[in-house]
């Protein structure tokens, strides 16, 4: 049995909804195997089968009154059948009905003689349809009944669900077995709270399921999925609020946060702060100077000054040398991990903090004497990669750890770094906007801070997307900002399924490119399988400007820095997630001078163009997420699996108020049974227990 099943009842060997698929009338092994095809294994699963839409069969329209393109019910008596062959091969059959306003045709390709024979003259046919126009009103192959009181048949005088699919399965075989499972609904547990749904006067759940599926009304099905979604997302929250007083009621280290320190650490900045890095700043220092572990995530485009921040606070961990505190930064990739090793280093000149770059490439007798210094607390700040949460790392006194670029770590991973040390503070940063909704739900047990604002002579990037008879504006624009100093991106995606072809693209870009259009100016190539050792020679010539082009592969995407670049030039911009682009061009007008971004696409879909625009339009990443959650959903945005977030059947991420009144109330009670000891509490707590048990820390619940 799955573990994510949510409630099952206590000898769920017995209960109806844990049996297979089969158990149902029609459902033999290779229909169970296209089931599972949709993760359908149970019953249970099944019921939660949310349907993406419904047909309103309910109401006959009179066919003077249909619209094209509209679905319709229509009834009216037979004035007319016609047998024709249309090709050597194939017939069609047409059958006209007419009622007291007008007549429309049903019609149906590859029909055989047989079925003229269903339509007699003056019997009534009721259909069901999408209504097209050629010359007259028309629907190819109906749903129809001739019965004379159709509203009595399944298919008509109702609202019929439709479902997901997947191919050998129809939405009228989902329909019966939805039907014949229906009858286990009663069997199904209510993890919400007696006095709970009380208050919010929630019909009964058993109800709310068959209501999803066979609604008496449209607004019926939306009242049941909202309560639906209601439980779902109550014991997710729940789970995340028991968490969070885990790791907030451990005793973990508290730093001194003092007016001097805080003078020590904004001198080493030549420059002052944002109002909006001082507001997170400020946030920070209240979970530095408590003794209460700080867990937070730290929010902000890309280049508005997080790293800064986090500095900040790494510096404060250290600042009571006595006490012999150990700071770790984590970062995604090597390239990341060096430049911010660089950047630290050339801030902390002139300091006494000991700091040490920890790789994954790394020798192992280097790697071992580095270990050594680590557990023996010689050095106070350990910036690497994964490198960190290897097995064998172990420090002193881990204090902070700071997680650069969250989301290209698990769950997992995050929770392995914080286990180095005796409850840590964490701090989470990520350059990648998460929409709000998706926020609370990923890092629920979090306290969020949000840098809004750039620093100042940051510049908008303008971005523009062209087609392919387009591309050479592009290549112009970028050479005109060669000859007066720019230096320019040239990016080819990697795309997870061919790798060995797109690398080679962007070689091949690169040999083309060096040896033409740019000819006269020095370039580089950049991607993954290069050595670290090459990629940091090859950063550190574009930083300083040996190179002026780089040919790159999307490993630039995170956190390069180079104020002189303004033009990036992204092909196949098509096949990269808005979110993934917006980083990308964040690399661009950093200097001062406004940076140029093109998006190429060579023939895209008119989705792509929607979404591409989105970037045309705007330079705020919050409102791009939100876009790109709209337009792709939150599994394509966050692979459930790594995030952590528990795969939701019936919440969809796009009502926030639900999400946040749920959290509240799930917050609440948490704050007021932290044990969930009450008996009213009791299926709440089994049902966090079966979704949530290993996956989150859930503290006090025995
Ligand atoms: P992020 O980590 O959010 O991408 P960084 O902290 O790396 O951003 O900052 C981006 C660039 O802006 C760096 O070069 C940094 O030195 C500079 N910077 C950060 N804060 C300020 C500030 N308050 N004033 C001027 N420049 C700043
Ligand atoms: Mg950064």
């Amino acid at each position: 049995m799955r573990d994510d099943k949510g409630i099952m009842t206590a000898n769920h060997n017995m209960s109806p909804l844990f049996k297979k698929l089969t158990c149902l009338t029609g459902v033999g092994p290779s229909k169970s195997r296209l089931l599972a095809r949709l993760g359908l294994h149970n019953v249970y699963d099944l019921l939660f089968h949310i349907p993406r839409n419904y047909e309103d069969r309910r109401r006959i329209t009179p066919i003077r009154d249909i619209r094209e393109g509209e679905y319709a019910v229509v009834s009216g008596r037979v004035s007319d059948v016609n047998f024709k062959r249309i090709r050597s091969r194939q017939r069609m059959l047409e059958v006209f009905v007419s009622d007291s306003t007008g007549m429309i045709q049903l019609t149906w390709f590859h029909a055989r003689p047989s079925w003229a024979e269903s339509f007699q003259k003056k019997n009534t046919v009721t259909a069901y349809g999408k209504v097209q126009y050629y010359g007259g009103p028309q629907m190819v192959s109906p749903v129809y009944t001739t019965a004379p009181n159709p509203e009595q048949s399944a298919e008509f005088g109702c609202i019929l669900p439709v479902y997901p699919l997947t191919e050998g399965l129809s939405q009228k075989f989902f329909r019966r077995i939805m039907r014949e499972a229906l009858t286990a609904a009663a069997e199904v547990a209510d993890a919400v709270p007696h006095p709970l749904a009380r208050a919010k006067s929630f019909t009964n759940k058993t109800e709310a399921i068959r209501n999803v599926h066979f609604p008496p009304s449209l607004a019926t099905a939306e009242h049941a999925l909202r309560r639906l979604a209601y439980e779902e997302l109550l014991v997710f929250q729940a789970a995340l609020a028991l968490q969070r007083r885990t790791i907030k009621d451990a005793k973990g280290f508290n730093f001194k946060t003092g007016r001097n320190v805080e003078q020590r650490i904004r001198r080493l900045f030549p420059f002052r702060f944002t109002d909006a890095q001082n507001k997170v700043v400020g946030e920070l220092c209240r979970d530095l100077r408590s003794q209460r572990p700080m867990h937070r995530l730290l929010q902000g485009d890309v280049g508005c000054g997080k790293t800064v921040v986090a500095v900040y606070a790494l510096l404060s961990a250290l600042a009571e040398r006595s006490k012999g505190h150990q700071t770790a930064f984590m970062a995604p990739t090597e390239v990341l991990a060096e430049q911010h090793y660089l950047t630290l280093q050339e801030l902390l000149d002139g300091t006494d903090v000991r700091i040490m770059l920890l790789k994954g490439s790394a020798k192992p007798a280097e790697r071992r004497e580095k270990l050594q210094r680590i557990a023996e607390g010689r050095v106070d700040l350990v910036v690497g990669t994964h490198a960190l949460i290897q097995k064998d790392v172990a420090f002193n006194k881990l204090a902070l750890a700071v997680i650069d670029e969250q989301h290209r770590f698990g769950v997992r991973q995050r929770l392995e770094l914080a286990q180095k040390g005796r409850r840590p503070d964490v701090l989470l940063m990520t350059a990648t906007p998460i929409p709000r909704t998706l926020t609370l739900a990923c890092f629920g047990d979090m306290d969020v801070s949000v840098i809004d604002r750039m620093p100042p002579g940051r510049r908008e990037v303008n971005t523009r997307l062209l087609g392919e008879s387009h591309w050479k504006e592009a290549y112009q624009e970028a050479l005109s900002e060669l000859k007066t100093g720019g230096r320019v991106f040239v990016i080819f995606p990697l795309v997870e399924t061919n790798h060995e072809l797109d690398l080679s693209s962007a070689t091949d870009a690169y040999r083309v490119l060096s040896n033409g259009i740019f000819k006269d100016y020095p370039c580089c190539l950049m991607h993954g399988r290069m050595s670290a050792e090459t990629k940091r020679e090859t950063m550190r010539g574009f930083r300083n400007g040996d190179y002026r082009v780089m040919v790159a592969t999307t490993v630039v995407e995170v956190g390069i820095d180079v104020a002189e670049a303004t033009v990036m030039i992204v092909q196949h911009a098509e096949r990269l997630g808005l979110s993934q682009l917006h980083q990308l061009r964040g690399r661009i007008g950093r200097g001062g001078r406004p940076g140029f971004c093109f998006l190429l696409a060579s023939d895209p879909t008119e989705d792509a163009r929607r979404r591409l625009e989105v970037l045309c339009n705007t330079n705020d990443g919050f409102k791009i997420a939100e876009a790109d959650l709209k337009l792709r959903g939150p599994g394509e945005l966050f692979g459930t699996q790594q995030s952590g977030m528990p795969e939701l059947r019936c919440y969809d991420f796009s009502d926030l108020p639900l999400l946040e009144e749920v959290r509240n109330d799930a917050f609440e009670l948490i704050e007021n049974d932290p044990g969930l000891d009450r008996q009213d509490n009791q299926l709440l707590k089994k049902a966090i227990r079966q979704g949530y048990a290993g996956r989150f820390a859930l503290g006090g619940m025995g």
